[in-house]
């Protein structure tokens, strides 16, 4: 089976409205069509007049770099998934590893936004990854396998089958070291059988592993030419238009 390749940019809270309407317009004109979906992820606020940009190529997206796990009601200052989905959002990336260290998100609150996300019609990108000492204890594969189990497994097939999986280790977001293609291979294999041990392995087949930390046109080839690798998350690299469309060109 053909996984769907991806490379998704979060822009995190980066680009002023009119520095990100330049930005998707000028991906949206270089973006050549084929099998790679390319999602971009810009703040909330430039969503909906982004959403315009995107409808230019059918394999380019919009996606939420974060949502709310209620539907509505009082909760200042936050944003619902409906109200996404009514700008055309939709991919949702929950569980970056800056969530997880600056909000205090953890499985059992993404558990709920996975929920939450899925029952509106649109589709995680969950985020797992490793910090530096865990990765240096040997422990990695098992951190990750809990933040997978903790998060998605709760999840019927058919729900699960829906889900993206971004293993992005810490140590290397923004930081300018990326891990090799070895060690991004091995992670996927490790994720990939994992999700077959739970559901099955036409579901595992078909599930799209992406690696994030330090992707650059430099090194993009190289990790996607592993098997496991189905793309990626794209951090620094997805603010210049040129070096994005470089990196989704390396498939
Ligand atoms: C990210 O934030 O998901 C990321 C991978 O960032 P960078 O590409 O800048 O390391």
């Amino acid at each position: 089976m053909k996984r769907q390749h991806i490379v998704a940019g979060n822009w995190k809270m980066n680009k002023s409205f009119e520095e990100g309407k330049d930005l998707a317009e000028a991906v949206a004109a270089g973006l050549s069509e084929s099998d790679t979906l390319a999602i971009l992820a810009p703040p909330f606020i430039h969503l909906s007049a982004l959403s315009m940009a995107v409808q230019q190529k059918l394999n380019l997206r919009l996606a939420a770099q974060n949502c709310h796990q209620e539907n509505s009601g009082a909760y200042t200052g936050e944003i619902a998934v409906d109200m996404l989905k009514s700008v055309g959002v939709e991919f949702v990336i929950l569980g970056h590893s800056e969530r997880r260290e600056y909000f205090g998100e953890d499985e059992a609150l993404l558990a709920k936004k996975v929920d939450t996300v899925l029952a509106a019609g649109l589709k995680p990108i969950f985020c797992c990854g490793e910090k530096l000492p865990i990765r240096e204890a040997g422990t990695h594969a098992q951190l990750v396998a809990d933040q997978i189990k903790g998060a998605l497994f709760h999840l019927s097939a058919e729900d699960f089958g829906k889900v993206i999986i971004a293993y992005e280790p810490v140590w290397a977001i923004g930081t300018g070291v990326t891990a090799s293609p070895a060690q991004a291979q091995e992670m996927h294999a490790v994720i990939r059988k994992l999700v077959a041990e739970q559901y099955g392995e036409a579901i595992a087949e078909g599930t799209s592993i992406l690696y994030g930390g330090s992707v650059k046109p430099a090194n993009a080839k190289e990790l996607f030419s592993q098997p496991d690798v189905d793309g990626g998350l794209v951090g620094g690299a997805s603010l210049k238009a040129q070096d994005f469309l470089a990196i989704i060109d390396s498939f």
